[in-house]
């Protein structure tokens, strides 16, 4: 049956997915996406918490990206031309933001797709040629091809017992852990630049009210490196905001105001590892698998991933 006579169900509408899913649909394809979270974002999402000067929003994922490839860079100039975009000079001359959150761009990709937020796909069974989708009660949909646009770890899970070379190659991928920690001040914090790098514990800090369209509360998110969040991954978040806060203020020369709001997430699987193939495809069982861990740990490569998987699937083309 030809790819657009089929029924294509995306899990994870992140950004890959999402790309996935355009490119599909610009194809003739009907696709659905589903996605365990509220709302948009994967990776890039935005947290919102309130304090008492009003909710303050932090980006809590990806800070910013970087453009290399000629297809990433036209649909930021889409996305620019749009105001999804912009740019923030204080992390380089060559990054950029989503506005007015780091979400933007997934919020856009999503909007007039069929995405069923909420909805966590915990199994995939075999039903004939194609495949139900397990979330929640009942049978689940059906489908005749699925994309898992998720993490390697959580593909592995649902690829598992299905799709022995996808499953293997998920299962060899392992990502980095982040502790993030965000922080909302009644207060310029003026000692400290809108930018920090490897600050003790601290892989990054930044002032997210220095990103273009962000509100007026001094918001900080505090990041930390690879090697401290694995080591630290199962302490309590009070220690965990505790210790970063405190790298902050080692950072400033000095003590900083209590904050009036502070919230820690933990980031389990952060940072993928560099990829080897740009998107897996197997024909023979409908399934694929797109994401950074197929290309590398940037939003680009989440991008590119996307849009490879969704060519192969629309070429025909089996194979990793
Ligand atoms: C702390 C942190 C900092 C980063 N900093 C940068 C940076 O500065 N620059 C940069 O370029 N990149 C950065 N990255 C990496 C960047 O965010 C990712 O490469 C990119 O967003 C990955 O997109 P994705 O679509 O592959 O995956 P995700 O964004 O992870 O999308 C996967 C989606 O799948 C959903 N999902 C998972 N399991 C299921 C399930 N069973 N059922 C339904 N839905 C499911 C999730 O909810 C999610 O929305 C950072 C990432 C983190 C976490």
């Amino acid at each position: 049956m030809p790819l657009t006579d089929q029924r294509v169900a995306i899990i994870g509408a992140g950004l890959a997915g999402l790309a996935c899913g355009a490119r599909l649909g610009e194809g003739g394809v009907a696709v659905s996406l589903f996605d365990k979270a509220r709302g948009p974002g994967g990776r890039m999402s935005v947290r919102r918490i309130a304090t008492p000067l009003g909710e303050a929003a932090f980006d809590h994922g990806a800070q910013y990206f970087t453009v290399r490839g000629a297809s990433f860079r036209d649909q930021v100039a889409r996305w620019a031309a749009d105001g999804v975009v912009a740019p923030w000079p204080a992390a380089g001359p060559e990054a950029w933001v989503g506005v007015p959150g780091m979400n933007a761009p997934v919020r856009a990709l999503a909007a007039g797709r069929d995405v069923a937020w909420g909805s966590q796909v915990e199994a995939l069974a075999r039903d004939g040629a194609g495949w139900r989708l397990r979330a929640g009660e009942g049978p689940g949909e059906r489908f005749d091809a699925v994309v898992l646009a998720v993490p390697a770890e959580q593909a592995a899970v649902l690829l598992r017992g299905h799709d022995p070379a996808l499953a293997a190659a998920a299962s060899a991928s392992t990502s980095q852990p982040c502790w993030t920690v965000m922080a909302a001040f009644d207060r310029r914090l003026d000692l400290l630049p809108d930018v920090l790098r490897d600050a003790g514990p601290l892989g990054w800090a930044a002032r997210n009210g220095s990103k273009p369209g962000r509100g007026p509360i001094e918001a900080w998110v505090l990041q930390a490196g690879p090697d401290w969040s694995r080591d630290h991954l199962e302490d309590p978040a009070e220690a965990v905001c505790a210790a970063l806060l405190a790298a902050l203020a080692e950072a400033a020369g000095g003590p900083l105001p209590a904050p009036v709001a502070v919230s820690a997430h933990r980031w389990r699987y952060a940072r993928s590892a560099a990829g080897t193939d740009t998107a897996l495809w197997s024909a023979a069982t409908g399934l694929g698998c797109c994401g950074d861990w197929l290309t590398g740990p940037r939003v680009e490569g989440a991008w590119d991933s996307g849009v490879a998987l969704a060519e192969r699937m629309l070429a025909g083309v089996a194979g990793g």
